[in-house]
Order: structure tokens, then C-alpha cells, then sequence
């Protein structure tokens, strides 16, 4: 077994040696190592306690992320390396923190309180692999089991019940029958867990190879657990046919009260957003041809437009309002339209639009954004300013003539020139016809 360690970290392994301490590289570094997989960040652990550590690392910068838990992070070529001593947990009484820890000077105590057996092995140069709970062997069985016993290791921290469906997902591996038994017995103590260690998992468990799986069998559990409201099954299952990113499987996952469940798990605002506007913009059909295309990107702008397309070709009519988008084509060109809602419109789109008409408009919108065509308010030949001058008196009103005009162009009922714009705004505003 032979890892290859990046030279920045061979630097403080080589120094912590130096001082005549012992270091490894430990948890995921190794686990992705041995799978082949790049590791995200590399994790030393040492005998050595903070102060001993900092005297290796004269000439290095390092920051005390925190000392008290025995962890120091030493920037070494510029990147940074978490350092921590090898120290034994104590009771969880409440579930979430460790009432205290205590280092040790042996290695394999550090290795027992790790979460997973693929997590709980460390490795150098010299030694090789120490791997005391059997992990390689689970990693080629593709297994996730505790160290020890699993409803001991789950009581002392439930974000672990949620943690193992995160590598269960990211790495396609089973879970392990006494840990799985104890995955889903104690589901609901992941209630008593800090809301963002909780979302941080989450996420990870849904941007895994095996989400779809996971989430279909732990439905329940995760319901449990306090993430809900999620969707069905029959849409949990085609969740990996999305790209690869929070927003657009958060859009699909919870149905209802998005917001608020995306901010209970504490998740960023941009996050949030993104994911609000893709579920907003599914309300309505897909477009079709250019103008369609450059209304869905006036409406709800780029990022939601093309992720609610890219949803649209896996769920076909999710969340898709026939009536309410058919009073909004009313509202927008002037004709009535309310008869045909709940069937086919005249127009032959159908309810949300297939998979084909979302691929065709996904294609459509990068050759939009690629040609310059008209479709936001920037890309007007004419402001604010403009509108003030014909006449609009300032306020909301210049704004929804912006808007108007930009739709007209969109529609090619106007040509994209300032005078003629400037011209349309005062006769449409200024003439009492419209308002
Ligand atoms: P990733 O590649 O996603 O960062 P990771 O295994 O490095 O995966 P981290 O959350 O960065 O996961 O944790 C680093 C290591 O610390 C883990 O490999 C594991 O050994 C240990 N660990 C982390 N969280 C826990 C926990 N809640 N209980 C026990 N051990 C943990
Ligand atoms: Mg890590």
C-alpha cells in the first residue's frame, strides 16, 4: 500500500517527526487515497499536543482553529494543513459536543473514536497503512460500518446516523446490517443536532453517485430526522439524472415551504434563492422558440431559467400550473386564453413540455446567451432616464414601461433603437391611452 502525499504535507509530517513526535495522514485523505479518488484536504494526526506542535512548526504559519480540541492548522507552500493530537472523546450527554476531550499518546485510541472503519485509518512513509478496525477491507467490500458498536457510536453524536448515508451516497458503498439496523432505530435522535452540521451533510448526501438509492430508502428516517417535507418516491428516484448541484435537487426535493426548509438546514442565501426561483420558473410551460426562451430569461434570469429546464427534462411536469400559467399568457400578450386551460393549448405545447421540448429550449437558450439576442433590461437601448424624459414621472412606473418595452422587443413588436423606444414609451405612458 502505497500513498502518494503531496510534498506540502510531507513538509509537516516531516517536521512533527522531526521533533521527534510521531504524525500520519488520517480519515478521508486515506480512504480516497486507497478508492483512487483525489482527497478534498489532507488531515495530520500526531502525539504531539498544540504547543508541541507549534514548536515544530517555527517558520510555518499556523492558526489555532482550535486548541482546545487539540486541533492547529499549519499553513504549509501556501495551503493549509489541519493538525490534530490524538485524543480521546468523552460522553456526548447532550448529544451534539463532546462534554470534553482528553489527548492521548496512542494512535489506535485516536483511530477508535473516528466514525467509520473506512474513515479510521492513518498512514506514512515509513509504516504504511495502520488500519486496527479493518477499513480496507470495508472499502472493498464497499461496506459502511461503525467502529464498534453502533448505537454506543450513534448515541455519543446522532450526526453520524446522518453522516453514514452520506458516504453510503458519495461512495455507492451498503451499509453494514448492525449499523444500518442502528441508522434506522435512531433516526430521530438527529433532531437533537446543530441545524447546519445537519445541512452540511445533507447536501453532501444529495450531490452523492448514489442519492437517488438513499434518499428512496431512508425516506422515512430522514423524515425522522427533521428533513421534510420531501417528495415522493417516484421523484426521489430520478434525482441523479439532474446535474450534479444543490439547487436544482433541492428544487425537486421539497415540494412545499421550500424556503423554509432550506433555511432550517441553514443553507446559504444564494442557495436558497437559486433553488426559490428554479421551483418558481417550473410553474410554467416550456418555452418554445427564441422569444419564448428570452421571456422565461426576462422573468426569472439565467441561472433559474436554464436550471428549470434542465429539471424539466427529467420531470416533465413538475409543479407545472396549467390555469395560473394560462392567465399569465393573458396577462402578458393581451389574448385570452383561459379556455384552454387544463388541456392542450392551441399552440401544441403540453402541460409542463416534454423532455425533448426542455432539451430543445436548453439549446436554444445557450445560443440566446451566446448571440446577444435582447432578453434583460441592461441590454435596452434605452434607461430610466430615458423614460423620465418622455414624460413618466418617477417611481415604479418607469420601471414596468422598461419592462413593456423590453417585452415588445422580446416579441418583435418594436426594434431595440432608442428613438423609436424612447417614441412607443411616451405614446403607450404619456398619452392617456394606458394609464
Ligand atoms: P470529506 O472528504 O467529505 O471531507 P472526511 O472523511 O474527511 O470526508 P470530515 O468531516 O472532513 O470527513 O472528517 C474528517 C475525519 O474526522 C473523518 O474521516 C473521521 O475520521 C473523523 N470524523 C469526522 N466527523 C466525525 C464524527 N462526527 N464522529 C467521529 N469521527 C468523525
Ligand atoms: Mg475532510
Amino acid at each position: 500500500m502505497n500513498i502518494n502525499i503531496p510534498e506540502y504535507v510531507m513538509e509537516v509530517l516531516k517536521r512533527l517527526r522531526g521533533g521527534g513526535y510521531e504524525a500520519y495522514v488520517v480519515g478521508g485523505c486515506v480512504r480516497d487515497s486507497i478508492l483512487g479518488l483525489k482527497p478534498d484536504d489532507w488531515d495530520v494526526c500526531t502525539e504531539a499536543e498544540p504547543d508541541e506542535m507549534k514548536s515544530c512548526f517555527i517558520g510555518l504559519r499556523s492558526v489555532d482553529t482550535g486548541i482546545q480540541h487539540g486541533t492547529v492548522t499549519a499553513v504549509s507552500e501556501g495551503k493549509p494543513v489541519e493538525v490534530t493530537t490524538y485524543r480521546i472523546d468523552g460522553t456526548y450527554s447532550d448529544g451534539r459536543h463532546p462534554d470534553g476531550v482528553t489527548f492521548t499518546r496512542s494512535l489506535r485510541e485516536d483511530l477508535a473514536r473516528r466514525d467509520f472503519t473506512i474513515n479510521a485509518m492513518a498512514y506514512d512513509p515509513e509504516q504504511g497503512l495502520i488500519d486496527p478496525f479493518g477499513g480496507r477491507d470495508d472499502l472493498k467490500r464497499e461496506v459502511i460500518r461503525c467502529v464498534g458498536d453502533p448505537d454506543k457510536r450513534f448515541s455519543e453524536d446522532a450526526l453520524r446516523i446522518l453522516r453514514a448515508l452520506r458516504f453510503a451516497s458519495r461512495l455507492g458503498f451498503a451499509i453494514e446490517d448492525a449499523t444500518e439496523r442502528a441508522v434506522r432505530g435512531m433516526a430521530e435522535t438527529v433532531r437533537v443536532v446543530a441545524r447546519e452540521r445537519v445541512g452540511v451533510e445533507f447536501v453532501k448526501l444529495l450531490l452523492g453517485k448514489d442519492a437517488a438509492a438513499i434518499l428512496c430508502s431512508y425516506r422515512e428516517e430522514l423524515r425522522k430526522a427533521g428533513v421534510f417535507p420531501m417528495a415522493d418516491k417516484a421523484v426521489l428516484a430520478h434525482i441523479n439524472e439532474l446535474p450534479c448541484r444543490p439547487a436544482e435537487r433541492l428544487a425537486v426535493l421539497f415540494p412545499e415551504n421550500l424556503k423554509r426548509a432550506l433555511r432550517d438546514l441553514r443553507l446559504d442565501h444564494r442557495t436558497i434563492d437559486r433553488s426559490a426561483a428554479m421551483q418558481e420558473a417550473l410553474q410554467n410551460p416550456v418555452p418554445a422558440g427564441s422569444a419564448g426562451v428570452r421571456r422565461l430569461l426576462m422573468n426569472f434570469g439565467e441561472d433559474a431559467a436554464r436550471g428549470m429546464l434542465e429539471i424539466r427534462k427529467v420531470y416533465p411536469d413538475l409543479y407545472y400550473k396549467e390555469a395560473e400559467t394560462a392567465g399569465a399568457a393573458e396577462d402578458a400578450d393581451g389574448e385570452g386564453r383561459s379556455d384552454q386551460a387544463g388541456g392542450t393549448r392551441a399552440d401544441g405545447i403540453q402541460a409542463g413540455g416534454t423532455p425533448e421540448d426542455a432539451a430543445g429550449a436548453l439549446d436554444e437558450l445557450e445560443r440566446v446567451l451566446k448571440s446577444g439576442e435582447v432578453w434583460n433590461l441592461k441590454q435596452l437601448a434605452v434607461t430610466g432616464k430615458d423614460m423620465i424624459e418622455v414624460g413618466i414621472p418617477q417611481g415604479r412606473l418607469v420601471g414596468e414601461a422598461l419592462k413593456t418595452l423590453l417585452s415588445l422587443v422580446i416579441d418583435g413588436k418594436a426594434e431595440n433603437n432608442r428613438e423609436e423606444l424612447r417614441e412607443t414609451a411616451h405614446s403607450l405612458f404619456c398619452t392617456g391611452n394606458l394609464w
